[in-house]
């Protein structure tokens, strides 16, 4: 879809902007909320409760698994296609769960039916490889073709300096998900695994570095939490600020997690009873 049909299914539909939190990496908050108010979103919402049933459709699942020898996870579209591709044989362990964007906007699409979802990725990836084999996500917008947007349609930071909130089902703890490790630190998964069971890591090369030692049998690890890019999300490749280092784009994640507190929440926290009843299960 090209850019100008993106605008016009905003401008025309009740339209949801679903924000990554790697949002905060370029964009102030809340002041983004308002800017996406003004080019025409009815709502703003992020994917953190998304990524919270997530979690917990993982905690499940293994739960249910428990003679599987390895687990991992998938919401990340590029490992998924490395993986496919590179490494058929592990294509059985992948999780079969939708990732957050996509579990958000099942949630979402539960509560309001006609509404249309724009993600706003850090990545190219989540448009081209994932978005297409799910209908729930009507668009994505990326950071970069984000900041080209408002600026084409002057709508600019600075005058948006009022107490925004998101509208509607919020994790807070979730905030952290595009860290490398943010999955395996924010579910509950640890408790099925002994200690150096659980992977984390990032990169194609440190993943395919876990992959052969599997293979050869040197490391016995039942549970890889994998991202494709340097440090996770945050190193995804539609972040205008490529000139931040994984560390300082990890320390605005951090600050951004501590500044969303409960006046802000509010009645809008997610609750796993909002949802437990939308079908997560995918195949890869
Ligand atoms: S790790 Fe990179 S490629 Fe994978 S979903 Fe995140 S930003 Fe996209």
């Amino acid at each position: 879809m090209e850019l100008q049909q993106k605008i016009e299914l905003i401008k025309n539909n009740t339209a949801v902007a679903m924000l990554a939190p790697t949002f905060a990496i370029d964009f102030k908050y809340p002041n983004i909320i308002g800017m996406l108010r003004a080019l025409g979103f009815e709502e703003v919402t992020e994917l953190t409760f998304g990524a919270k049933m997530v979690n917990w459709a993982y905690e499940n699942y293994i739960k249910d698994n428990p003679s599987q020898e390895l687990f991992i996870s998938t919401p990340c579209p590029t490992v998924v296609a490395f993986i496919k591709n590179q490494y058929p044989e592990f294509t059985k362990y992948l999780m079969p769960i939708v990732s957050p964007m996509v579990a958000m906007a099942k949630i979402y699409k539960k509560f309001n039916p006609n509404c249309k979802i724009i993600f706003i990725s850090p990545c190219f990836a989540k448009e081209t490889l994932e978005a297409p084999k799910h209908e729930e996500i009507d668009a994505v917008i990326n950071l970069k073709d984000l900041k080209q947007i408002f600026e084409k349609n002057g709508i600019k930071e600075e005058n948006f300096n009022g107490n925004y909130y998101f509208d509607s089902l919020i994790s807070e703890y979730t905030k952290i998900y595009p860290i490398s490790g943010g999955l395996a630190a924010t579910s509950h998964i640890q408790k099925f695994f002994k200690e150096g069971e659980i992977l984390v890591t990032d990169g194609i090369e440190n993943i395919k570095k876990a992959l052969e030692e599997i293979k050869s049998g040197s490391k016995l690890y039942k549970f890889l939490d994998l991202l494709n890019c340097n440090g996770g999300c945050i190193g995804g490749p539609a972040i205008n600020h490529q000139d931040f280092s994984i560390d300082e784009r990890k320390k605005i994640i951090f600050e951004y997690t501590h500044r969303s507190s409960e006046d802000t929440m509010g009645s809008h926290r997610g609750k796993i009873e909002d949802a437990q009843d939308i079908n997560l299960i995918t195949e890869f």
